[in-house]
């Protein structure tokens, strides 16, 4: 670790950004209003305790910009088991979610076609290619990305990022592990377990080496009950839409999800969602709803359309229409009871071959079943991403039992999560239009 890094990530990050980021979230707690063009008319105003996720991630990026040279970094898949990183004192960047804020930002195209200009098909998966194009190029919305010491891929959420991660490897030329499970069509055999627990404990060599020191079991134990204490507060969080109206909405889960995903294994993770659970608890106690005129509840399947969020959320709330319940922010938290904080490896083992990408499609079905009767919908938007193939596999089958077996609405939309050549405004319009008629 080199001192001149040392003393500009001290100087740049920790004195001066840091402390002004935070300054600047006091502030706009302190006063918080909606934004500007903030919907009031249809819409409750944005979660106060939301100033946090803005917080949090704008620290994540900007520590990112000096952290090459102070500590070790890695870059991993989103749904990679990363607690063993996270206690070896790794930084570590999801490039799937710079790949989402590219989309929320509405640059994911401008650095999509950086990679198909050198090949690589528009038929990839957009954040790939967002990715790579990001790498090759250095476009960012972040200012800089860290580079990686360390690649961890996992794939349990499709063969994608195994071709993908093997591209990184080669252009930093830095060590990729690979954790393979094995897919879970109904329950996972003791052995798949014991497949993913092998490979997560030779995992460990080769991340104490390239951290430079040997990591300690009572800090991955720490790291284990802070990421179970948050997923266990994220899905109270959406188990809170339960009630009618609904307190948060799916396009706000969407959002206030990116510490769940990027940050999990901090303490400030757990603050932040407690403090996010009372305030919920508080819209709760008050009967405010996130859509003013709740009339329709529907879930949402599969990834957000990042860069349509607005849009959608607004032409929703016009009908009335809260979207309550989703698969996608429910990955995020239903796997919190697996987590065992006195056997973490193999209760990491079992936690992450769980994962709904790594399941067969009745298993999808059954918790958008559950999801119906539990929130009590009345339908369901199947967003078909084009990227993302193993979450839009199945759907007009899953589309047709919603319909016929449970009699509720059922729309398969088709665009992608942060690719707009794939969404056309007018069409979309149309189709939800005939999807809220439906309902009626
Ligand atoms: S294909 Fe789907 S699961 Fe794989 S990286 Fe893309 S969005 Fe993620």
């Amino acid at each position: 670790m080199g001192l001149k890094e040392n003393i500009k990530y001290l100087f740049s990050y920790k004195l001066i950004g840091e402390s002004l980021i935070k300054l600047n979230t006091k502030k706009s707690y302190k006063n918080f209003k909606p934004p500007k063009n903030w919907r009031t008319d249809i819409l409750a105003p944005p979660l106060k305790t939301g100033v946090f996720t803005k917080e949090i991630i704008t620290r994540h990026y900007l520590e990112g910009r000096y952290v090459n040279g102070v500590k070790p970094v890695a870059w991993v898949t989103s749904g990679a088991p990363i607690e063993i990183l996270k206690a070896l004192g790794f930084y570590i960047l999801y490039p799937e979610n710079h790949g989402a804020l590219c989309g929320a930002r509405k640059v994911a195209l401008e650095i999509s076609e950086e990679a198909e200009k050198r090949g690589y098909s528009i038929d990839i998966c957009s954040y790939a290619r967002t990715d790579i194009g990001s790498t090759l190029s250095k476009k960012t919305p972040v200012g800089r990305l860290p580079k990686p010491d360390l690649l961890l891929c996992c794939t349990n959420i499709c063969q994608t990022v195994l071709y993908w991660y093997r591209v990184l490897a080669e252009y930093y030329k830095v060590p990729l592990i690979v954790i393979d499970t094995p897919f879970v069509y109904d329950e996972a055999r003791e052995h798949d377990i014991e497949y993913v627990k092998k490979q997560l404990e030779a995992s460990i060599e080769v991340s104490e080496r390239v951290a430079g020191k040997s990591l300690s079991f009572s800090k991955l134990k720490e790291v284990v009950r802070l990421s179970k204490m948050a997923a266990e507060l994220w899905l109270e969080i959406m188990n809170a839409n339960k009630n009618k109206p609904a307190p948060i909405s799916v396009f706000d889960q969407f959002i206030h999800m990116a510490p769940i995903v990027e940050k999990r294994g901090d303490s400030e993770t757990v603050d932040f969602y407690s403090k996010m659970l009372d305030e919920i608890n508080d819209r709760i106690k008050n009967g405010i709803g996130a859509v003013k005129n709740e009339r329709k509840r529907v879930l949402w399947d599969n990834l957000p359309i990042w860069y349509k969020l607005k849009f959608l959320s607004e032409f929703l709330a016009e009908n009335g229409v809260s979207v309550v319940a989703s698969t996608y922010t429910n990955a995020w938290g239903e796997l919190a009871p697996m987590m065992d904080i006195e056997r973490p490896i193999e209760s990491m083992a079992r936690t992450y071959i769980y994962p709904i990408l790594n399941r067969g499609t009745g298993h999808k079905l059954k918790t958008m079943e559950t999801m119906v009767k539990e929130f009590e919908l009345d339908g369901a938007i199947l967003h078909s991403d084009r990227s993302c193939k193993p979450y839009s596999v199945g759907q007009m089958d899953q589309r047709i039992k919603l319909l016929n077996e449970l009699g509720v609405a059922a729309l398969l939309l088709e665009a992608d999560h942060s690719d707009p050549r794939a969404f056309a405004d007018e069409q979309v319009i149309s189709r939800l239009k005939a999807f809220v008629e439906m309902m009626d």
